[in-house]
């Protein structure tokens, strides 16, 4: 079974608190990450179909190489540290097979598996 990490990234508020836990627990200098908030916009769409009128203001967590799925917490059976720290709740660990039940459809989702 592979671990992995699943983010609802339509409620991602963009706080950095996954960030900041995760240099503190890699304990990473700065300009390094194991976890980065990355943002899109804000801009407007102008012509495209569907989408036209609306405003794309988005934020997503990406997760880097220097990630190991926080192995010595889990191991004891503690969430990782950003999945723990996540202001909005919206990120979840578990069994890749999993998690991929709750990816509904409706909102945008990313599913991360690292090098074990
Ligand atoms: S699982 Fe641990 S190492 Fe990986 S991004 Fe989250 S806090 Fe960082
Ligand atoms: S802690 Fe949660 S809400 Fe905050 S930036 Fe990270 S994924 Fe987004």
């Amino acid at each position: 079974m592979t671990k992995a990490i699943l983010v609802n990234y339509d409620y991602c508020t963009g706080c950095h608190s996954c960030e900041v836990a995760c240099k503190k627990i890699l304990d990473l200098p700065k300009g390094e990450f194991g976890i980065k908030v990355c943002e899109v916009g804000p801009f407007q769409y102008s012509e495209r179909e569907g989408v036209k009128g609306i405003w794309e203001w988005t934020y997503m967590p990406v997760i880097t190489q220097a990630c190991d799925m926080c192995a010595e917490r889990t191991e004891q059976g503690k969430m990782p540290m950003c999945v723990q720290h996540c202001q909005a709740w919206c990120m979840y660990y578990g069994e890749a097979e999993e998690l991929v039940k709750k990816m509904d459809g409706q909102t945008r989702w990313s599913l991360v598996t690292v090098k074990e």
